[in-house]
């Protein structure tokens, strides 16, 4: 996903964890186990943050495999 200008709308947290999520895409290009790993490591309940993400219209899950 390309960084966003709408970005800029969302909760500082979501911006965080998106940035945080496309960075260590430059480390794990795949949605797989050990870039959830990494994930995990900084932000712990990620996947209410996606789902948050989701309710606002981001979808970065989807970029993956
Ligand atoms: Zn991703």
């Amino acid at each position: 996903m390309k960084i966003n200008i709408l970005l800029k709308y969302l909760p500082k947290i979501l911006i965080e964890y998106v940035l945080f999520h496309e960075m260590v895409h430059l480390i794990e290009r795949k949605h797989n186990e050990q870039f959830w790993r990494i994930i995990s490591r900084k932000f712990e309940d990620y996947e209410a943050l996606e789902k948050d993400l989701f309710n606002h219209g981001f979808l970065i899950q989807k970029s993956g495999p």
